[in-house]
């Protein structure tokens, strides 16, 4: 497979939005993989660089901040410090942490916006969008709502509409105000700057043909893009947070750079450039950042979550095509998302298990190997994943300290009691003293071979067989009793036991690097390759070495100790308490306000409810729409006709669940199209406090009039 020979890898992890802590789903979606990916290239001895940072210059931070009558710098010097902290404490290795709000980053977002400007690698568009006069601002994406469209939804954004989760722009809203003062705004001329990534298309397709190798997942989300035709996306916005669109670059066309700044996704994955320059700075090596984005012999590694597809597929890889001074990327191995206890994580409802608060739990000293551990067996690698706290105990207790903590612990117990402490020497191996010599030869090439692949888990799982074959191989071969009847037989297990606790203190190094590190310390082995951005010693031992017996006989051992300690019920249910009160904290806070129930709108006339054609139906069919996360198609039987409609339900129930059901249609409504499908009618659906969908349903002949 396609453990490329390249002379340096170049790592990027996803660069989270610094308004907000960072929870379980970002670290199995984009941090931990490439973290395990990493610390085992670098134990390989490869040349690696891993980057990330905050992405700080974003419309969310400035929402935010709004919201919270704060300033946009206030947010991120909150939040940087704290992602940046607990990141390091629960041990990601990054080689540089960076931030967007750098100077360094600005020029550097400045200088790609300006090289692409000057070799006419965008299109500007003048066109009417919606200004908000009392805030004296364009109001882009979430700073207007207004009327859908679509459904009639009277909270829809200016970039979507969340009810039927139809894309939109801002003037396409009915009635639209301004979130900032309320205000009615007021069509305005702007021009902005748009990436044209319809007519980048062919080359686009052209380079994803070269990687047929890439995760099912991440091509097939690429194709469907593809197949809905790429459309010019707008890089440049007028709002007042952002990297500025330099004056000199309006100035060619004319324009007044005066409140315009480049867009978020334009500026954040050129945050990977500009720290790497910031790493290379600081390592005295200025321009040693070049060879890693600018070299043909590097590998180019994006670690992201399912969201970021498009981003680092597309959108930047057409930027760097444009300027041509860079490498494209090798690989972008999305994951998809993490639930919490079968449900969906979400950080507003409170179900959301939080770095900082799991670190004060379990501790920062072996807190983190405990749930490095329990998620890289949980990855969302090709679908969906569920993290449990009991699968998370089982987890800890039934494979951490069961199986290696077991292993470890009865080995050198053993060599203290009757070996003095020391490496017995290994003479005359058995059949079972050879097999275990073959599964050791073969466990790092093996084990290697899935990190390489992208294929964490089973990497992990691969590791923790070695461990489960060491306690299989003490057992068979009953030192205990070959003590008396055999010493040799003994001493064979023993010192072989020793070798396989000594490999695993490499090969578990990128996954639990704490716990290697204590086990290395039990052995006295020294002279081990870091897995972290130090500088390895000479003669270091690294990845390969793991194949082989590493303990010399007659070599000292230190004195045994606990690796992993049990969990206790009580702290796992502990754990679910938590999780479960703030939830409902979070729906009692929410009921408090006037979100329980909705205002009640004007009052009409009967004329204006006649107008309305209801009907009931049988939902004969239902499916997802592809690329509408919110949207089902739907078959509906009115008796007198079938109608396809579209119906945003798709986020709370499953295709399976609506079909058959009987619904009350609104039959007269106008047909819309959206997604390129018709829809003919509308369902109608009562909605619960929590968002839960209950359909209106009538035990009524098809086609029957509701009135
Ligand atoms: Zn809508």
């Amino acid at each position: 497979m396609s453990t490329s020979d390249a002379e340096r890898l170049l790592v990027t992890a996803a660069l989270p939005y610094a308004n907000g802590p960072i929870h379980i789903g970002h670290l199995a979606g984009a941090y931990l993989p490439a973290d395990l990916f990493v610390r085992y290239q670098r134990l390989k001895g490869e040349d690696v660089a891993f980057i990330c940072g905050s992405d700080e210059m974003g419309v969310a931070i400035l929402m935010r901040a709004i919201r919270e009558d704060r300033t946009p710098e206030d947010i991120i010097d909150t939040y940087h410090p704290q992602i940046r902290e607990n990141f390091e404490r629960f041990g990601m290795s990054f080689d540089y942490y960076g931030r967007t709000s750098s100077d360094l980053h600005q020029e550097t977002t400045q200088e790609f916006f300006r090289v692409l400007d000057e070799q006419e690698g965008f299109k500007l568009k003048t066109e009417e969008q919606l200004y908000d006069p009392e805030a004296e601002m364009f109001l882009a994406d979430r700073f207007v709502t207004g009327t859908c469209p679509v459904c009639g939804f009277e909270e829809a954004y200016g970039d979507q509409c969340e009810q039927c989760g139809s894309s939109l722009s801002p003037t396409e809203l009915e009635q639209p105000r301004s979130t900032l003062t309320d205000a009615a705004p007021e069509l305005r001329e702007t021009t902005h700057w748009y990436l044209p990534l319809e007519e980048m298309q062919p080359d686009l397709e052209e380079w994803i043909d070269t990687h047929p190798e890439w995760k099912n997942n991440v091509l097939g989300q690429i194709q469907s893009w593809f197949n809905d035709g790429l459309k010019d996306r707008a890089i440049t916005r007028d709002v007042p947070w952002g990297v500025p669109v330099p004056p000199d670059v309006a100035e060619r066309h004319d324009l007044d750079a005066e409140g315009k700044v480049i867009y978020v996704w334009f500026d954040a994955p050129i945050g990977y450039i500009s720290a790497t320059k910031e790493w290379a700075m600081q390592d005295g090596a200025p321009t040693k950042w070049k060879a890693y984005w600018q070299d043909e012999d590097t590998r180019l590694v994006h670690f992201i979550g399912k969201d970021n597809i498009v981003f680092h597929c597309l959108m930047f890889p057409s930027m760097l095509m444009q300027h041509g001074d860079y490498i494209l990327p090798d690989n972008v191995p999305a994951n998809e998302f993490l639930n919490l206890e079968g449900e969906k994580l979400s950080t507003s409802r409170g179900w959301a298990v939080w770095l900082h608060e799991y670190l004060e739990d379990f501790g920062a000293d072996r807190g983190p190997d405990l749930l490095r551990y329990a998620l890289a067996t949980t990855l969302p690698e090709t679908k969906d994943a569920d993290f449990s706290w009991e699968g998370f105990q089982n987890r800890v207790n039934g494979e951490l300290a069961d199986v290696l903590g077991n292993f470890v612990n009865r080995t050198l117990t053993f060599a203290h009691r009757y070996f003095d402490g020391e490496v017995p020497p290994l003479k005359d191996p058995s059949d079972a003293d050879e097999h275990v010599l073959d599964a050791l030869s073969a466990a790092p090439e093996d084990i290697g071979q899935a990190y390489d692949n992208y294929r964490m888990r089973e990497a992990v799982f691969e590791t923790m067989a070695l461990a489960r074959t060491g306690n299989k191989y003490f057992n068979d071969t009953e030192p205990w009793h070959t003590r008396e009847t055999d010493p040799q037989a003994c001493a064979n297990t023993i010192h072989l036991s020793l070798q396989l606790c000594a490999s695993l203190s490499i090969l578990f190094e990128p996954v639990i690097p704490d716990a290697a590190q204590r086990l290395r310390d039990m052995l006295r082995l020294a002279d081990v390759r870091s897995s972290t951005p130090a500088d390895a010693p000479d003669g270091a031992l690294g990845w390969g070495d793991a194949a082989e017996p590493i303990l010399e006989a007659g070599h000292t051992l230190g004195a045994p100790d606990i690796l992993f300690e049990k969990l206790e019920d009580d702290t796992i249910e502990a754990q679910t308490e938590k999780l479960r009160e703030r939830a409902a904290q979070r729906s009692d806070s929410t009921s408090d306000s006037d979100m329980d129930y909705a205002n009640l709108k004007d009052n009409i006339d009967f004329d204006d409810f006649t107008k309305l054609d209801l009907r009931v139906g049988t939902v004969t069919a239902a499916e997802p729409v592809p690329d509408a996360d919110k949207l089902l198609r739907l078959e509906v039987d009115l008796g007198f006709e079938e109608r396809q409609i579209l119906a945003g339900v798709a986020e709370q129930m499953a295709p399976e669940e609506v079909e058959g059901l009987q619904v009350v249609v609104v039959a007269n409504m106008a047909p819309k199209e959206m997604f390129g499908l018709q829809s003919e009618g509308m369902v109608l659906m009562a909605e619960e406090a929590d968002g839960t969908f209950v359909p209106v349903s009538a035990d009524a002949a098809n086609g029957s009039v509701v009135r």
